[in-house]
This record gives structure tokens, C-alpha cells and sequence, in this order.
């Protein structure tokens, strides 16, 4: 039987980043995943997420972004590869928009200058759009494109023959953790979960806390090519009102802007990925590019789907859901990630640090706002 220091079950973004934090320590690891980089399964497959460095979701992910982004810098320039695209933030909704306040709250506190433009104002900067004259509007600066799957091959890379290639199940023990995949057995001293929306299939009593969502996305052929590129064309994020928030990209592909509703989808089981997104399900971005970023709208030309892993609110340090959970499970020498509630693969290499300390270091804590103890199940 093969032994290690600790396994690590999903490679996504959470788990690929764990497994290169262990590496980096010199820690004894191995990564376990029978889905290869760039294939079109996981949460963290396709070519590009949002980085944003203020985050309306919650003010403490600001320094969780900056974390991030020193690493998101430091794996560009060791690997002379782009990484980070950057790319402003314009975020608008209506009048009042909690979203829009709560971003700028965040800047403020970080003593940047008020980031809130008329919307004229960014009509005129932004000439792809044409936001109603009352909406209230921020233009953020620490925003990029987040290119995901260079990412993936990158961490691929750097685990090398660490990776091995196969679904694995697991047995936790009072000493460590067995694992067995079709064709050998291990035992890790301790094992990382990042299954990703697979996580509360593999720890049932997790399930609960997990909603599993099927994500929309779409490509649009762009009525005026020349406003949606790179520098011209902003990564945007729309409040139209209750549930109904879409975001999108600049062209940086040459493909079309990519845009999604960032609205749940129907709960599904981790393994419906099909069928393909269909108009019907992109018809708020359709309707939204072309009432407000005319620039941007056209037919559909590609189309996604992906899965969110949301958390339910929690009860005891209250939250509003669609959080994280990294912490250690009870009782076990398990540790858990979720899957980052559909705003996560930013902080990545952050969230692979905090895996990786769970991992090796005992007295180590994740941050409260982490932990499964906000939770009365857990506490
Ligand atoms: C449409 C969409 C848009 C998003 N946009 C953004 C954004 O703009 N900005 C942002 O910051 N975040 C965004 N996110 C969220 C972000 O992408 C996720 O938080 C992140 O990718 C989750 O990564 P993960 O590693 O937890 O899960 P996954 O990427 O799903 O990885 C889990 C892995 O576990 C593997 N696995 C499953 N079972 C087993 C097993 N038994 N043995 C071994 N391996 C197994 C799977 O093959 C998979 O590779 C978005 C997500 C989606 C779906």
C-alpha cells in the first residue's frame, strides 16, 4: 500500500491549489482526480473567472483577494504565462443596488477614492453601454480576468506524477485516511476533500448545507465588436433587482462575450452536466446586454453550462449563505473545502494555503467566517 503525508481528493481550483501549497512545503502529497485539465467537467473548467479585489459579497474577502493576488502574480511571472489579465469592474444596478453599496463600502475601507460614477459618466467611458441615467454605478480598479484553465494546466504541471489520474473513494481512520481507486490502495495521514459539487455525495451530512446549481453561460456575437474589447470594454456585473444579476467579460478571445446570470439555476445532482445551456435559460443576459450593454448584444454563439456549490446561510456566526466552508470535519483527520458558492475561484490560491495548514499544522485555525462551528449542526 502506497503511504503519504496527505491526499488530496479533486483537483479543481481548490484542490490543485491545496496540492501545490503542500508540494511548495515540501510536504509528502498526492492529488487525486479522474477529470484532466481542460476537460469540460468541474466547477472550475473554462477559460476565465472574475478576479475582483472588492468583493460586494463580504468586506473580509477584501484581504483574501490581495493574498490571492500576490500568488496569482508570483505563478505569472515564474511561469511566464498570463494569468491575470487586468480589467476595470463596472458594477450598476438600480437605484439603491445593495450590491453596488456594499462595493463601494469595500474600496472605501480600504481608503481607496469613492469609486461611485454617474452613469452617463460610464456610458461615455464605456461606449458599449447604455445604463438608465439613474442607476447607480462603481468603477472599480483590481479587477482582471482570471484565466482558469492556463491556471489548471499550470497546477497540473507543477504536481506532475503527484496527480493520480483516477476517481478515488475514502475511509477515514483513527490514524489517517484510506483511499482506493480502481487499481491501488493508499493511506494518507490526512486527507484534503475538494470534490467540488461532489462534496456532500462523498460526506452525506454535509449535503445539507450544500445546494448544487446549474449555470448557464453563453458566448454573444457583439453588435459593436469595436467597444467590447480588452481596455475598452469593462468585466460588468448588472443588478437588475431581485434575483435577476448577469455578469460578463471583454472579447478576449475572439469568441464572443462571454456572459451568465449570476442568479441561481435549478438544483441539480453533480453529475447533470447536460443538456447544453439553452436560449431559454440565457434569455435574462439576452434581455439585459440588450437593454443596457446594446455594444455586447447579439446571437448567442457558444454556449456553457457549470455548477454552483452554494452554502446555506449559517446560523450561529449568521451569514446570508453562498459562503465557504474549509475547515477540518469532526472528528476526523478529514479536511473539507466546498465549492466557493460561485465566487471562489479568485481566492484560490488563498483557500489552497488555508487547506494546506489545516493539513500540516495543528494549531492552525481557518478563519471564523470559515469554520463548519457557524453552523448549529456543527457547533
Ligand atoms: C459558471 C460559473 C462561473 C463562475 N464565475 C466565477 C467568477 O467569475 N469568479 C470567481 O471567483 N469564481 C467563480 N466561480 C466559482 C469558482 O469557479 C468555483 O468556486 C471553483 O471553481 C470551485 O472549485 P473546486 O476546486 O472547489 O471544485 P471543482 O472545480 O468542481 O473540482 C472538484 C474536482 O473533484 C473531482 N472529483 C469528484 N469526485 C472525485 C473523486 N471521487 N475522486 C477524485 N476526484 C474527484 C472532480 O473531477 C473535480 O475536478 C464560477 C463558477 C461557475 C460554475
Amino acid at each position: 500500500m502506497r503511504k503519504c503525508e496527505v491526499a488530496v481528493l479533486g483537483l479543481g481550483l481548490m484542490g490543485g491549489a491545496a496540492l501545490s501549497a503542500l508540494l511548495d512545503a515540501g510536504v509528502d502529497a498526492l492529488g487525486f482526480d479522474p477529470v484532466a485539465a481542460g476537460s469540460d467537467r468541474g466547477s472550475s473548467h473554462g477559460s476565465c473567472r472574475i478576479f475582483r479585489r472588492f468583493n460586494f459579497e463580504n468586506p473580509n474577502y477584501t484581504s483574501l483577494s490581495d493574498e490571492a493576488h500576490a500568488d496569482w502574480i508570483r505563478l505569472q511571472s515564474e511561469s511566464g504565462q498570463t494569468v491575470l489579465t487586468e480589467t476595470p469592474i463596472l458594477e450598476a444596478g438600480r437605484p439603491g443596488s445593495a450590491m453596488v453599496a456594499s462595493s463601494r463600502a469595500a474600496a472605501i475601507a480600504k481608503g481607496r477614492a469613492d469609486p461611485m460614477v454617474t452613469a452617463p459618466v460610464a456610458n461615455k467611458e464605456f461606449p458599449a453601454f447604455s445604463l438608465p441615467d439613474d442607476w447607480d454605478v462603481v468603477v472599480q480598479d483590481g479587477g482582471a480576468i482570471l484565466h482558469t484553465a492556463t491556471v489548471m494546466r499550470l497546477m497540473r504541471a507543477r504536481a506532475g506524477a503527484r496527480v493520480i489520474p483516477e476517481r478515488a473513494s475514502f475511509m477515514p481512520h483513527h490514524d489517517g485516511v484510506s483511499i482506493r481507486t480502481d487499481s491501488e490502495e493508499f493511506f494518507a495521514e490526512r486527507a484534503i476533500l475538494a470534490l467540488g459539487p461532489w462534496l456532500g455525495r462523498a460526506l452525506p451530512p454535509l449535503a445539507a448545507l450544500l445546494n448544487v446549481t446549474r449555470q448557464p453561460v453563453g458566448w454573444f456575437a457583439p453588435g459593436s465588436p469595436e467597444t467590447v474589447v480588452p481596455r475598452r470594454f469593462p468585466i460588468f456585473i448588472l443588478d437588475r433587482g431581485p434575483d435577476d444579476m448577469v455578469y460578463g467579460f471583454p472579447d478576449f478571445e475572439q469568441r464572443g462575450v462571454k456572459a451568465a446570470p449570476h442568479n441561481h439555476g435549478p438544483v441539480v445532482g453533480p453529475d447533470d452536466w447536460g443538456p447544453p445551456a439553452s436560449d431559454a435559460e440565457l434569455r435574462s443576459v439576452s434581455d439585459a446586454l440588450a437593454a443596457l450593454v446594446p455594444g455586447a448584444a447579439g446571437p448567442i454563439v457558444d454556449r456553457d453550462v457549470c455548477l454552483y456549490t452554494n452554502t446555506a446561510p449559517a446560523d450561529i456566526r449568521r451569514d446570508a449563505g453562498e459562503e465557504f466552508i474549509i475547515d477540518r470535519w469532526p472528528e476526523s483527520r478529514l479536511i473539507v473545502c466546498s465549492a466557493c458558492s460561485g465566487h471562489g475561484a479568485k481566492f484560490a490560491p488563498a483557500i489552497g494555503q488555508r487547506l494546506a495548514r489545516l493539513a500540516t499544522d495543528p494549531s492552525y485555525q481557518a478563519e471564523p467566517f470559515f469554520q463548519l462551528s457557524r453552523y448549529s449542526e456543527f457547533a
